[in-house]
């Protein structure tokens, strides 16, 4: 092991199924299954350092949240909670995405791209979060619509800039794939909003009061969007 690498802690997680690395600013953090012993994980250590320095490097030039590139070590707000995003180079040609047990989301790169690597990130969690949301906002839209007989045409998971959603006059519901990244109550709270446009088209008294039939606290929400919603839009919009 070159003598570069200080800052490692090891942590030993139940759930962890294989020695994984996490670079962060603070250092580089090995999380191993119960099983592996330090030695071995030192091992470990040892054939990816060049790789954990050149990370520890990047991750370290990043430290403003609003403007850093996504890449391994970065966590995003995943239903309101913080996951690390691990990123590896891989053989293949095509950018993989999968969701690890311990929630984090795996990232396969292609070596060669002429996109750099924060754009494959961002598009990689795209297409996870759109099929994970269309099934989830779909969910909840059939769950509250079931009470009130109010049924989206289409619900569709699209890039929006300014708007978390929006209601279309064939009552085709749009939402902004960010509100994977806020509480999951703010996610229904969308999609609540947008099925009670279908009744009413404007946000008069008689529209706040279906939205209240749905969810009492739907304030709590809508706040959240207020004052914390504007982050995540600078972020990754
Ligand atoms: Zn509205």
């Amino acid at each position: 092991m070159s003598g570069g690498l200080q800052n490692v802690s090891i942590r030993w997680s139940q759930r962890a199924r294989r020695v994984r690395l996490v670079v962060k600013p603070a250092g580089i953090e090995l999380v191993l299954p119960p099983h592996v012993s330090e030695s071995e994980a030192m091992g470990f250590l040892s054939q990816h350092c060049e790789w954990a320095e050149r990370k520890l490097t990047e991750v370290r030039g990043q430290d403003k949240p609003g403007s850093a590139p996504l890449g391994s070590g970065s966590q995003v707000p995943f239903q309101g909670r913080d996951v690390p995003l691990i990123v590896y180079e891989h053989a293949g040609s095509r950018l993989k995405i999968k969701r690890m047990q311990d929630g984090s989301f795996e990232i396969l790169v292609p070596p060669i791209s002429s996109i750099s690597v924060d754009q494959q990130i961002r598009s990689a969690l795209f297409v996870w979060v759109k099929q994970w949301m269309r099934v989830e906002a779909g969910r909840l839209a059939q769950q509250h619509g079931l009470m009130s007989g109010l049924r989206p045409r289409e619900i569709r998971i699209k890039r929006m800039k300014t708007r978390w959603g929006s209601c279309g006059p064939q009552n085709d519901i749009n939402l902004n794939w960010l509100l994977a990244f806020t509480p999951p109550s703010v996610l229904e709270y969308v999609v609540v909003h947008e099925i009670c446009h279908i009744r009413h088209r404007n946000h008069s008294r008689d529209y706040w009061d279906l939205v209240s039939q749905h969810l009492p606290d739907w304030r709590h929400e809508r706040q959240w969007l207020k004052f914390q919603g504007g982050e995540l839009l600078r972020r990754f919009a």
